[in-house]
């Protein structure tokens, strides 16, 4: 590990400020300047499909010679932007060693899911044990496990296995695969083949390289884009007694306005997650306009997850 330390500067704005504050910033730090969202955010989705909301804008002031300089520079910037604008004082914080994948190697432990699943770290080997191990390197897309909309996804899919008359030939649709973990778990739990599509071609990379470190690269097909691709075909698959889509509320109001309900078979089931509680009842209205009933709702910390039948 490297002991370089960093002062992280931050300030939380709307998101018409956040571009002119990531200019000032920019200016001074060399190794560049992020804009986050604060929260898994309530509001609808602006043009781009993004959620809407506060803004984080942060970037890492090296620590060297040049620190206190640098510093008073960025406070003297965004002073002249506040003139303009009204702006929260900056926040600032020390932070220590920067092997930031290495850190979170360390923090990252098999984790037991539903009743037949472990989730393990592709740098770890299999603990014994009866629970089928899932194996994932995230890389850059969501999707470790460790998140509970993912958790309460695989525990509701390992239930529709359970109670599932014939798994023999079952296929998977998964909308927004990430690490293609949700693909990879259902496959080992007997279904024969899954589509995984996601918007961001680092979740598909992901996804096609974890596919590869759990041995079932055969049997998962992988494509950029979403619902609306899938349903014209270019996937080939087109309708699964499974689908899958842990993405957020207004993104999911819309994929079932434009057909995500449409992927499911006649004897299949939706799961939706990515539900914060507060905003399920919008998913539910959903459902009921598509014709889906809904038939288990389930719930973990601040998060929802529902179960879905035509
Ligand atoms: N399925 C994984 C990842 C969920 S994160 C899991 O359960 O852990 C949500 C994923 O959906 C992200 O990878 C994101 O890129 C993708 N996504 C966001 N909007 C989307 C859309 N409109 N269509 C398809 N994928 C989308």
């Amino acid at each position: 590990m490297t002991d370089k330390s960093w002062l992280e500067v931050s300030l939380i704005v709307n998101g018409e400020l956040a571009e002119a504050v990531a200019e000032v910033l920019a200016r001074y730090l060399p190794d560049g300047v992020a804009i986050e969202s604060t929260a898994v955010v309530a509001g609808p989705e602006d043009e781009n499909g993004q959620a809407v909301g506060p803004l984080r804008v942060c970037g890492y002031i090296p620590v060297d010679d040049h620190l206190e300089e640098t510093r008073q520079r960025i406070e003297k910037g965004l002073w002249y932007l506040g003139r303009i604008s009204p702006l929260p004082n900056p926040e600032f914080t020390m932070i220590h060693e920067i092997n930031w994948m290495e850190a979170w190697k360390q923090h990252y432990h098999p984790i037991p899911v539903g009743k037949r699943l472990i989730i393990l770290p592709a740098w770890l080997k299999p603990p014994k044990g009866r629970r089928i191990p899932i194996r994932i390197d995230p890389g850059m897309a969501f999707g470790t496990g460790t998140h509970p909309t993912t958790q309460l996804c695989l525990a509701l899919a390992e239930e529709f296995f359970i109670s599932a008359e014939e798994v023999h030939g079952l296929k998977v649709i998964d909308i927004g695969c990430g690490s293609g973990i949700l693909s990879i778990a259902a496959l080992k739990l007997g279904a024969e083949m899954a589509l995984g599509v996601d918007i961001d071609p680092e979740a598909v990379n992901a996804s096609r390289e974890n596919a590869e470190l759990n041995g079932i690269s055969t049997q998962f097909k992988l494509g950029i884009g979403s619902v609306s691709e899938v349903r014209s075909g270019e996937f080939g698959l087109n309708q699964a007694q499974l689908v899958f889509a842990n993405i957020l509320t207004p993104v999911l109001v819309r994929l079932l306005s434009e057909g995500l309900g449409e992927l499911v078979t006649q004897d299949g089931c939706l799961i939706l997650s990515g539900i914060l509680a507060e905003q399920s009842s919008q998913v539910e209205i959903s459902l009921e306009t598509q014709m889906l009933h809904l038939v288990e709702k389930r719930k973990m910390g601040d998060w929802v997850a529902l179960a879905a039948r035509k």
